[in-house]
């Protein structure tokens, strides 16, 4: 069965008419619809799949990409419309790559079968930053400027990366562990340092990128011997393994693609491509597959006994609200970082040896809400760029995250009026400051200003973000044990939904001042090892 959108001006005794099926037979199917004549506009109906029918051309065209030549395997939704699943999974960022490749590792040939459906196309292979033709420019024309990819969220500058990989393909890798208090984090700390174990091994997170950068030491001695014994080399994820007896490792900056190459050598799974969610089916409470679209409006329900949705903080609570499941905190408590970012600079001629890289992070700890990273200087980690010319004054990146308070009024709602192609309403995006955040914002400036001098490298610009900007949004499903404050469990099961969980950055119930990307993973992790004991 297939669900086609009716028109403006469609009723079933036109549908039955403009695709050439039995009337009766379409009424059979539509039995929520008794009246042929009912105007239909925006309704989902429900078509035979029998291939026999003709369409017309105008509404249906072949559906791309093709699997045959392409560097991951996909499936059409048609085949896999026909496949019950053990567990589908919305989105391929680090979310849904993280559960993919631990339900892959786990379940081997045990049987199961495994799903995916992506609303993005296939667009690069690894992270952006291992192809061999990107330079600082570059890249950062395409992570930061290219319409084409970051599609702006609802008028902010949050954006979306919607292809195979997320916004994992451009991200900076920067993996810190994050400050969890204990009142407000469901999972015990010793289960989360048994999980950051795992994610950090899977996504090859380390801090020796930068370790024994000439300057790099130096700014570490100068901030431990000052006020800030913490200071330490940033942990990044990024494969730093030599070549060993032929195993080579030059995919060097992780991304989620490494996920989907993991899972695919441990057990085959079907992926779908252009493949947008648009809602989650329920059947007596639990849920029973999802509703997915592709580019030229075909609509599929794929079933599922499991559904994980990982279509991002601003993706996954659309998709839940649009669906009508019922939620008090869906939606409700978006989190982000508040920042601050700037540049100092430093001259050669203070430096006269070796420079190296510069990757320092002062992390946040209970008493401190904000962390402190130096990055540079500007293109450092693009190690194909042979020609960068030698300069004498150079600039490096220093930015202050800062925590923000989880408040109900700072939310994602669908907007009453404005639909996407795919008859989605489209989000409407609230977010703002408390005076907390404001206070800690302000500390984590005064903070970066603190460090420059320290370093003895001045500051040469300092300015924050919005609360609308940033790339660390989450918060929209939070988990917890009390559905009135909390949209899942604590393994991410939506709340009265059994089958249906959540696994990517809306989960955080409060966010550290840690990059999220790592905590995620982590989470994402136990939710799969949670599934895998709930489907033995
Ligand atoms: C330039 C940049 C730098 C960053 N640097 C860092 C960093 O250094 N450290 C860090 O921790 N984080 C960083 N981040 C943030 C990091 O990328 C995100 O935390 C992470 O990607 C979130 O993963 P996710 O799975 O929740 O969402 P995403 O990566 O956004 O993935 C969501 C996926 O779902 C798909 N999707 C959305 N809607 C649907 C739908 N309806 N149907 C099907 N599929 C759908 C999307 O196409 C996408 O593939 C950075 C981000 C950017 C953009």
């Amino acid at each position: 069965m297939r669900i086609y959108v009716a028109d403006k001006s469609d009723t079933l005794r036109k549908i039955a008419q403009k695709f050439h099926i039995n009337l009766s037979d379409l009424i059979a199917l539509n039995s929520r619809i008794p009246d042929p004549d009912h105007p239909l506009a925006g309704f989902p109906v429900y078509l035979p799949l029998d291939p026999s029918y003709s369409e017309p051309g105008s509404i249906y065209v072949t559906p791309a990409p093709v699997s045959e030549g392409s560097w991951i395997p996909t499936s059409s939704l048609e085949k896999m419309s026909q496949t019950e699943y053990d567990v589908l999974i919305v989105g391929t960022g680090p979310g849904g790559g993280a559960v993919l490749w631990r339900l892959c590792e786990q379940w081997r040939n045990n049987g199961k079968k495994i799903g995916v459906v992506e609303a993005g196309n296939l667009l690069l292979p690894t992270h952006a930053r291992n192809i061999e033709t990107m330079n600082f420019k570059r890249w950062f024309d395409l992570a930061y400027n290219s319409p084409r990819l970051k599609i702006p969220v609802a008028g902010t500058k949050f954006v979306q990366l919607i292809a195979v990989g997320g916004r994992s393909l451009v991200w900076t890798a920067v993996s810190p562990r994050m400050y969890l208090p204990p009142q407000q984090w469901p999972v015990p700390q010793w289960e989360m340092d048994m999980y950051y174990r795992i994610a950090e091994q899977a996504m090859n997170v380390s801090n020796v990128y930068t370790a024994g950068s000439p300057i790099n030491q130096l700014f570490l001695n100068r901030l431990r011997n000052g006020r800030y014994p913490a200071a330490m080399n940033l942990p990044l994820a990024a494969d730093l393994e030599p070549t060993r007896y032929g195993e080579i490792h030059s995919n060097v900056f992780f991304s989620s693609i490494s996920f989907l190459a993991k899972a695919l050598y441990r057990k085959p799974y079907d992926l779908a491509v252009l493949a947008r969610a648009v809602q989650v089916v329920t059947e007596k409470g639990c849920v029973a597959g999802v509703h997915v679209m592709t580019p030229d409006k075909r609509s599929y329900v794929l079933k599922a006994k499991t559904v994980i949705l990982s279509a991002s903080t601003f993706g996954t609570p659309r998709i839940l609200l649009h669906s009508g499941i019922q939620g008090n905190a869906i939606g409700h408590y978006l989190i982000n970082h508040s920042a601050v970012r700037g540049t100092f600079k430093f001259n050669r001629k203070d430096y006269p040896y070796v420079l190296g890289p510069i990757g320092i992070l002062i992390p946040e700890t209970e008493k401190l809400p904000y962390q402190v990273l130096l990055d540079g200087p500007m293109g450092y980690q693009f190690y194909h760029d042979k020609q960068t010319p030698f300069q004498e004054e150079m600039d490096a990146l220093i930015a202050g995250f800062g925590t923000v308070e989880p408040r109900y009024e700072n939310k994602v709602t669908l907007d009453p009026y404005k639909r996407d192609e795919y008859g989605m309403p489209e989000l409407q995006i609230h977010l703002d400051y408390s005076e907390t955040d404001k206070a800690i914002l302000g500390q984590a400036a005064e903070e970066v200003k603190r460090v420059t001098s320290v370093i003895g490298a001045p500051l040469v610009s300092l300015a924050p973000d919005e609360p609308i900007d940033g790339d660390h949004e989450a918060g929209t499903c939070r988990m917890g044990d009390d559905p009135a404050t909390s949209a899942t469990d604590r393994y991410g099961q939506i709340h009265g939904v059994p089958g249906l969980y959540v696994a990517d950055n809306s989960i955080f119930p409060v966010m550290g001042a840690a990059n999220p990307t790592l905590t995620m993973v982590a989470l994402a992790i136990r939710t799969a090892d949670n599934i895998i004991r709930k489907l033995k």
